[in-house]
């Protein structure tokens, strides 16, 4: 993802930071537990599902290490019982690179019509061009947290509900090509130049009419004491899936975490199926606008390794999203 549009729009930042000012800071309401059986998200088990991902290395589209990862996405995601489809497509980068992408598409009790939809970029970016030492600008990023925590809380979220249907049907996607854009210094501006992975689903539905009742999105999610605001793409396509998770956040005490206050302006995955797919779906996403460097210190740069990936952070998350599908 990218935070130019939020960096060149100065009123943007000063609403952002009025809202910051008047954040909630009410205490969690315990007494508004679920009565719904939830099953027990496990960290330890989506901190493996991100160690794996990163033991193949950067996950950069054309490399070895990208199909490898592909692979061990398909076979574990069929292991739990899901059908799978592989949506391989040549997709053009701004910088005329080809790119071999493959969105994977699995579907948990597909002959339910109510669905819900998670997703997440499972590619790395190529270049770590926010890294403080220039010499690494040409160097893959590794992605622990930004790429394989989202799909790592997905992996456990896709074990506990092939074991415990939930309601809904569930599918899950893991995009790719979603870190490919053009960096902030690139000579001419180039729209849409992220996400390519996601846009080309969102034109391309993997079975039509395809109409889930709401989505949502896990970018960066595994970090130490990160912070997740209420990001305004979500907040002006989806408010009611923002609410339903900011406010299963709160009930369940993660208020360090979900912040129920104004974020950034975010070109995400779900930019992309709210826009074109017209899908209202919602990013959990680490960007705390009060910071110096808004995403992590570590992002977009050679630091992003599993140094920086915290179960208690990883429990949060993935405990309140099983919350949101258990209690629909
Ligand atoms: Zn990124």
């Amino acid at each position: 993802m990218n935070n130019f549009a939020m960096i060149r729009n100065i009123s943007v930042l000063l609403f952002i930071f009025l809202m910051c000012a008047c954040k909630n800071t009410a205490q969690p309401a315990a007494s508004h537990e679920s009565t719904t059986a939830v099953p027990v998200f496990s960290s330890d088990s989506a901190f493996g599902y991100i160690q794996q991902q990163v033991d193949f290395g950067p996950r950069v589209p054309n490399t070895d290490a990208h199909r490898r990862c592909a692979d061990y996405l398909v076979s574990t995601l069929e292991g739990f019982g899901a059908t799978v489809i592989n949506q391989k497509v040549k997709l053009t980068a701004f910088n005329g690179d080809k790119l071999d992408a493959h969105n994977i598409i699995a579907s948990f009790y597909p002959e339910k019509n109510n669905r819900i939809l998670l997703f997440a970029h499972w590619d790395t970016r190529p270049w770590s061009d926010h890294d403080p030492d220039p010499k690494n600008f040409h160097q893959p990023v590794l992605g622990a947290n930004d790429g394989a925590s989202g799909v790592g809380v997905l992996l456990e979220i896709a074990r506990l509900i092939s074991l415990d249907a939930p309601e809904r049907g569930i599918d899950i996607i893991f995009f790719d090509a979603e870190d490919y854009g053009a960096p902030e210094n690139h000579q001419t501006h180039v729209t849409d130049s992220w996400c390519l992975g996601s846009q080309y689903w969102a034109k391309n539905l993997h079975v039509k009419p395809y109409s889930p009742q709401f989505g949502i999105l896990l970018d960066m999610v595994g970090a130490k004491d990160a912070k997740f605001y209420r990001e305004q793409i979500s907040v002006s396509y989806a408010r009611f899936v923002v609410d339903k998770i900011w406010n299963t956040a709160h009930n369940l005490g993660f208020d360090k975490y979900f912040i129920n206050a104004a974020g950034g302006i975010i070109t995400d995955d779900h930019l992309y199926v709210n826009r074109i797919a017209g899908i209202p779906s919602a990013n959990i996403i680490q960007y705390d606008p009060q910071s110096v460097n808004g995403f992590g210190d570590y992002w977009h740069t050679v630091n992003d390794d599993m140094r920086n990936i915290s179960k208690e952070t990883l429990f949060a998350v993935g405990t309140t999203l099983l919350h949101v599908i258990y209690n629909e």
